[in-house]
């Protein structure tokens, strides 16, 4: 009750949501009350109100993508971790609002409303999981999850001044979570702190039949790296990442304190350099572009989503279809990943890309023989006004510059407020660690509590 009272009285400002479910909630509510009134256990997230981005799958709860070629789709069944959520006994209270199909980076491709920072409604919570960003740092649910494709939990956490965590991929089972790039794609949590973070993350990971590319292995308790201690741990600081061009200053001097801060606590921290990240962004684009014009070729008007009412013959409604039921953004990558696939280009474009994105991964296997866990900043900016870069989509990529390297090597990275700018916008510090290694991240992360 109290946090959809919270939401009755903000969300008119802030716009988090796409669908809210109140009565379910409630009802929802009142049956965990119950167990617990009757004396049976219910897990540790028992009861608390949670959130989720609207492209995981709800059983009989619309999940439209924010696209208005799912407008009305409501799915006949739970994606692995709304399942899990439900398991684990918390309350769903809603469905939160992204960049159409989640591309994006401030949540102003929504084709259903634009949602607001809430340390400054003049300014965007970041994407694409802006609404589940957003929804935690005004109080309007305990936690949230979003996807994360090439920055799309920890740039709006950075943005928003709140916990993000994208795990390994394949430690989140992507089964029945809306594909944008499959190969990049991974659920994390979005919390007010890293207690938090470990908690949902302890419910949400796990291997999964279900999703081919779910990693089987026992999972942690990743609650046991909640321990205040970072002495003697080794830290890579990316050179690239700190001098690089366009890392706006008060950013650059936040993280710098913070890497302070854990040299004080007994942390080796060591600059090094990693020369490839300058071809990540066009990299990732290439990449993330080729698989999303694959996976969205299946909405063509047909088996389910948006159907043209004027058509001529088949060929005329898939295309009528399509041409209405996507947004700008969404038909830009199909058109660029469409190119970069095409015979004649694909060596020149997609192939180049892969090699890159080895590349990559080398870079990064090589500082992880050094250190235990990568430095750096989130975005190279804190939140900017609504509207002032809609109209300049290279703009916008290039934004992604520090969080893209992390979903081709399918590496985890932690986002975790570490100050504020001059306008009291909130700035996030990045930890990126080895693969699977999500407890040296939360143990760092916990040191800042
Ligand atoms: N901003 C990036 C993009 O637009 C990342 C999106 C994401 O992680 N879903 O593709």
């Amino acid at each position: 009750q109290s946090v959809l009272a919270r939401i009755e009285s903000v969300e008119e400002k802030v716009g988090s949501y796409i669908t809210v479910c109140k009565d379910e909630a409630l009802k929802r509510a009142k049956e965990i009350q119950d167990k617990i009134d009757k004396g049976e256990s219910v897990s540790l997230l028992g009861g608390i109100p949670m959130a989720l981005k609207d492209n995981m799958c709800t059983e009989g709860i619309k999940t439209t993508c924010a696209s208005k070629m799912l407008n009305n789709f409501v799915p006949p069944y739970n994606a692995t971790v709304t399942r899990k959520l439900f398991d684990a006994d918390t309350v769903l209270v809603g469905k939160l609002n992204m960049d159409e199909f989640a591309m994006g980076g401030s949540t102003e491709n929504s084709y259903f409303k634009k949602t607001c920072n809430p340390w400054n409604l003049q300014r965007v919570p970041g994407g694409s999981s802006g609404g589940s960003a957003a929804c935690v740092a005004a109080g309007e649910a305990v936690f949230s999850l979003g996807s994360d494709t090439g920055g799309s939990i920890r740039q709006p956490a950075s943005f928003c001044g709140v916990v993000g965590l994208k795990p390994t991929y394949g430690s989140v089972s992507r089964y029945g979570l809306v594909a944008f790039a499959s190969s990049l794609d991974q659920i994390g949590p979005l919390t007010k702190d890293v207690t938090d973070c470990a908690l949902v993350m302890n419910a949400i990971c796990g291997h999964d039949p279900m999703d081919s590319t779910s990693i089987n292995e026992s999972y942690p308790d990743f609650t046991k790296a909640l321990i205040n201690d970072v002495k003697g741990m080794k830290i890579g600081i990316p050179k690239e990442y700190i001098y690089g061009e366009g890392l706006n200053s008060e950013v650059k001097k936040a993280v710098l304190d913070a890497v302070e801060v854990l040299k004080k606590l007994g942390a080796q921290c060591e600059e090094f350099s990693l020369p490839i990240t300058e071809y990540a962004i066009p990299a990732y684009y290439i990449i993330s572009s080729a698989e999303a014009s694959s996976n969205l070729a299946r909405y063509d008007g047909v088996k389910y989503g948006y159907r043209a009412e004027k058509f001529t013959d088949l060929l005329d409604l898939y295309k009528q279809s399509r041409s209405e039921g996507f947004g700008t953004e969404v038909k830009r990558r199909i058109m660029l990943g469409t190119y970069a696939l095409s015979s004649g280009y694909y060596d020149a474009y997609y192939k180049k890309a892969l090699q890159v994105r080895t590349l990559i991964k080398n870079g990064f296997d090589e500082a992880f023989s050094k250190y235990d866990l990568v430095l750096g900043p989130t975005a190279p900016s804190t939140a900017y006004k609504i509207g002032e870069k809609v109209d300049d989509p290279l703009e916008m990529y290039l934004g992604d510059i520090f969080t893209v390297s992390v979903n081709i090597a399918g590496l985890p990275g932690l986002v975790i407020p570490c100050g504020f700018d001059g306008n009291k916008l909130p700035i996030g510090l990045q930890l990126i660690g080895k693969p699977l290694d999500e407890s040296t991240l939360i143990r760092v992360g916990y040191t800042f509590e």
